[in-house]
């Protein structure tokens, strides 16, 4: 089988960029990362041409609900198939479909296409891959259900959320902490080896060191949906609590994770985000909704037939009323352009946030997320102003 060479431009390694480098794969695995130097490629290779852009590891993205008019809430394979594909265009080669609040009977559905669509991916036409579902919704804090259905909304039962976890393709599993249950949730989760999270909480510190004994390790996007010292006040008075943020900032092994879509989070908080946790420990998310790459207008956050409604401004999406904001439309590539644009982080480690960070958290790290000698060839290229030009998913590209 013929190479796959990757050259004229900069590879982007973890810890720092290769100039001139040359990233060789054969049968759809990277062979090899080195500068080019003088030597030509072997004669029979075929060579991809980066013209002075990026050689990426391809984007890995931990929280995504749908894309392209799809939402994988919808439950088919065909919305799937759409959603996966809407973000391979913006250089997501895996990502991890993520449920929304609903009947346990349409978080079924979802797991059902999701497995399908995965056994019977044929080429980066059907999109990115799936390495594995991001049970999100339905355990949510009553307080912080944030976009999503309230009527989908439940506390954790063992007697639910065993049939998800047998169904394999669980690998993340969010639950607020505060709700009944949860403490088994979590240790449940982690026996299936998931990435064991909280989110859509207000919960304390207290109520986050249980859960980290637990197994939880992560947060859902920081910020967003989740407890500060004024809202756990609320619930305990005083002497005023921690909550999950100085959790997160106070715990080196937690993780967590950003949507920079610029319209989420200012500046100096992705700024601090990163300084904070550093690229090991932060995530960039999309959270991106059905809207990515569709007109503005009004949209159903989650299932097609009963997700609630929310309104696509064309730059982000907006609850009811506009006095909330209800998750993103933007791809992952948007979100690596804005870090980019407003954050003192090199790019190197922006693109970690986006590739081997996702990927070392949810154990999929020896497979791919990083240009390296061994791994998958999911690579993305992309000009120097980060936009993407390529996708190549296990060395094949998509036309
Ligand atoms: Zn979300």
């Amino acid at each position: 089988m013929k190479a796959l060479v990757f050259e004229n431009g900069c590879a982007v390694l973890p810890e720092r960029v290769l100039e001139d480098a040359r990233v060789t794969c054969a049968q759809g695995r990277i062979v090899s990362v080195e500068r080019a130097g003088k030597r030509r490629p072997p004669a029979d290779a075929e060579v991809v041409d980066a013209r002075g852009g990026y050689i990426s590891p391809g984007f890995i993205d931990i929280h995504v609900h749908g894309g392209g008019g799809a939402d994988f809430m919808d439950g088919t394979v065909e919305a799937v198939r759409a959603a996966c594909g809407a973000h391979r265009a913006h250089g997501t080669t895996t990502l991890f479909p993520t449920t929304t609040t609903g009947s346990p009977e349409q978080i079924r559905a979802m797991l059902d296409a999701c497995v399908e669509a995965r056994r019977s991916w044929k080429s980066p036409a059907d999109g990115a891959l799936i390495a594995g579902v991001h049970l999100y919704g339905p355990y949510f804090a009553e307080d912080k259900v944030g976009c999503h259905s309230e009527e989908g909304r439940r506390s954790p039962s063992a007697a639910e959320y065993e049939g998800y976890f047998a169904s394999g393709v669980v690998r993340i599993a969010t639950c607020a902490a505060e709700l009944p249950g949860a403490v088994e949730f979590y240790r449940a989760a982690r026996k299936a080896r998931c990435l064991v999270t909280c989110g859509h909480s207000n919960a304390s510190w207290t109520e986050m060191a249980e859960a980290f004994r637990a197994g939880m390790r992560h947060v859902d996007h920081f910020w967003c949906a989740m407890s500060t010292v004024p809202s756990v006040r609320a619930r305990f008075g005083v002497p005023m609590q921690g909550s999950m943020l100085e959790f997160v900032l106070g715990h080196p092994e937690m993780s967590t994770e950003i949507i920079a879509d610029g319209c989420h989070l200012a500046p100096e908080l992705l700024e601090f985000a990163w300084r904070m946790k550093g690229a090991g420990r932060l995530c960039l998310v999309t959270d991106c909704n059905r809207a990515m790459d569709l007109p503005p207008g009004d949209y159903r956050f989650g299932p097609a037939d009963d997700g609630s409604w929310f309104e696509s401004d064309g730059e982000v999406g907006w609850a009811p009323g506009r006095t909330s904001l209800a998750s993103s439309i933007r791809g992952m590539d948007h979100m690596v352009r804005h870090m980019r644009r407003v954050t003192r982080a090199p790019v190197e480690e922006i693109i970690r946030m986006a590739s081997l960070t996702p990927a070392e958290r949810t154990g999929i790290a020896r497979g791919t997320g990083s240009l390296e000698a061994g791994k998958r060839a999911d690579l993305v290229v992309l000009s120097r102003a980060l936009e993407v030009r390529r996708v190549f998913v296990g060395g094949r590209e998509s036309d």
